[in-house]
């Protein structure tokens, strides 16, 4: 179980991190914790949503609504 909540934290702030670097410089170089290949940022064809991913599938991923 803690594994389980560790593994959920260090997503989460690999996630926020990107986003941050995103919002501030444009871009990110933030590595997935996991296996370390570099998060990459999705936008949905309607705009509405986005998604951050690693390029492992079933690795990182983390879907969100945009505003
Ligand atoms: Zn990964």
């Amino acid at each position: 179980m803690e594994e389980i909540t560790a593994n959920k934290e260090m997503k989460i702030n690999a996630v926020d991190k990107f986003l941050d670097d995103l919002d501030r410089y444009g871009k990110s170089d933030v590595k997935c914790p996991f296996c370390g290949t570099p998060l990459k940022y999705y936008e949905y064809a309607n705009g509405m949503s986005y998604e951050i991913r690693c390029q492992t599938p079933n690795c990182l991923r983390s879907c969100c609504r945009g505003i």
